[in-house]
C-alpha cells in the first residue's frame, strides 16, 4: 500500500459462502476516482436479496475476489475523478459536497466510500433523507422495469403486488398508485399490511393466511386482475395464472426455486408470464426510469420507507435476515 494512503472499513468477500463469509475490515484503501467516476462518502446503503445471491456465488454474475458488495448507496461525493472536473464548466455535472445517490457502483457501496461512474449516480433532493436515498437504487428502478417495461401497464388497470411490504414491493405500489392503477397488495403480517395500505393500496391481503387467495379471486371478481408483480414466483406462479383477466400478465421478479404450473392456464385468457432482469436495463432506459422517480420525489409520491437498520458490523446478520426473516416492513439498510 502507497504511503500516505486513506484508509477506510469496508465489507470484503475473499470465498464465495454463507453470511459468515463477509468480513469487516478497517484498512481497506479508499478508491481514487478516474474519468468520469466519482468517489460518494456513504451515508447509507441498501440491501438487497441479490447481494445474498452474489455473495454465495450461485448469481449468474460472479464478480472477481476479493469484493465488496451493495450497490445501492446514497451519501455525499467527496471527490472526482479528471474528467469530471474538466467538464465541469461547460456542463452540469457533480462535484464535491454534492447529495446524491446510485443505481450501481464500481467498488461496492457496504464501505466508508464508494466508487460510481457517473451515469448511475443521481442527485437525492433535500426532501429525502439519505437512509431513503439508499432504498431508492435497486427496488424503486426494478419497480419501473416491471411496470412499465415488462408489463406495459395502462391507467385504469389492476396490479397486485404479490409481496408488498418489502423494498421492491412498497416502490411498486407508490409507483402504481400514483400512474392510476387499480392496486391490491400483500403482507405477511399486521404491519406489513398497514404498511401496504399507507403506500398506495387499495386493498391488501394476508399472503400468511391459508384460504387468501380466495379473497383475491372475491376481490377482482370474474374479470381477474390485469397484472401481477411476484416477488415469490415458485410458491405463487400457480395461483396467479388463476387470478389474470383476459391478456393479463405475469411479471416473474423474484423466483427462489422451481414450481410445477399447467401452461394450460394460460389459453383461455391468452395470458403471458414475464421475466424481469434489472441488470438487463440499458443505460437509456436506466435514465428513463430515473426521469420517473425524480418527477416522484419532487411530487412527494416516491417516499421510501425504511425497515431494519444494521450498522457495519452487522451485515452477516443482515444477511441472514433478509433471506429468512419473515414479517417485512420495508428496506433493510446498512449504515457505515
Ligand atoms: P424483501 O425486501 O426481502 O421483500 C420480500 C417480500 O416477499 C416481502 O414483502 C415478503 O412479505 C414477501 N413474501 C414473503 N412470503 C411471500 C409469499 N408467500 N408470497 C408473496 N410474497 C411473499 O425483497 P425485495 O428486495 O422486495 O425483493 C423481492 C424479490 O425480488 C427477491 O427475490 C429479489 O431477489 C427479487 N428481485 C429481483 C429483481 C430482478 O431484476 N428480477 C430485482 C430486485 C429484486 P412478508 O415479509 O411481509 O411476509
Amino acid at each position: 500500500m502507497a504511503t500516505g494512503q486513506k484508509l477506510m472499513r469496508a465489507v470484503r468477500v475473499f470465498e464465495f459462502g454463507g453470511p459468515e463469509v463477509l468480513k469487516l475490515q478497517s484498512n481497506v484503501a479508499v478508491p481514487v476516482p478516474k474519468g468520469r467516476q466519482v468517489l460518494i462518502k456513504v451515508h447509507a446503503c441498501g440491501i438487497n436479496p441479490v447481494e445474498t445471491y452474489i455473495r454465495s456465488g450461485t448469481y449468474s454474475r460472479k464478480p472477481a475476489l476479493p469484493f465488496t458488495p451493495g450497490t445501492d448507496v446514497a451519501g455525499i461525493i467527496e471527490s472526482v475523478g479528471e474528467s469530471v472536473s474538466a467538464f465541469k464548466a461547460f456542463v452540469d455535472l457533480f462535484q464535491k459536497g454534492d447529495r446524491v445517490f446510485c443505481s450501481s457502483t464500481v467498488s461496492g457501496g457496504y464501505a466508508e466510500f464508494a466508487l460510481a461512474e457517473d451515469h448511475t449516480v443521481y442527485t437525492l433532493p433535500e426532501t429525502l433523507d439519505f437512509r431513503q436515498g439508499s432504498a431508492l437504487g435497486i427496488p424503486y428502478f426494478t419497480a419501473c422495469r416491471a411496470l412499465f417495461h415488462s408489463a406495459r401497464v395502462r391507467a385504469g388497470e389492476s396490479v397486485l403486488v404479490h409481496g408488498a411490504s418489502g423494498g421492491v414491493g412498497i416502490a411498486t405500489c407508490q409507483i402504481a398508485r400514483a400512474h392510476g392503477l387499480k392496486v391490491l397488495g400483500t403482507a405477511g403480517s399486521e404491519e406489513g399490511k398497514k404498511l401496504v395500505l399507507q403506500n398506495g393500496a387499495h386493498e391488501v391481503f394476508d399472503h400468511k393466511e391459508v384460504n387468501y387467495i380466495d379473497k383475491i379471486k372475491k376481490s377482482v371478481g370474474d374479470e381477474g386482475v390485469n397484472v401481477i408483480i411476484e416477488m415469490l414466483s415458485n410458491v405463487n406462479l400457480n395461483n396467479d395464472l388463476k387470478l389474470l383477466s383476459q391478456g393479463g400478465r405475469v411479471i416473474v421478479v423474484g423466483s427462489r426455486g422451481p414450481i410445477e404450473i399447467n401452461p394450460r392456464d394460460t389459453m383461455a385468457k391468452e395470458t403471458s408470464i414475464i421475466g424481469v432482469s434489472l441488470f438487463s436495463s440499458t443505460k437509456e432506459e436506466f435514465q428513463h426510469f430515473a426521469g420517473i422517480l425524480q418527477a416522484g420525489i419532487e411530487k412527494g409520491w416516491v417516499k421510501p420507507v425504511i425497515g431494519s437498520e444494521y450498522p457495519l458490523e452487522k451485515v452477516v446478520q443482515a444477511h441472514e435476515d433478509i433471506i429468512h426473516s419473515s414479517g417485512k416492513t420495508g428496506k433493510m439498510i446498512l449504515l457505515p
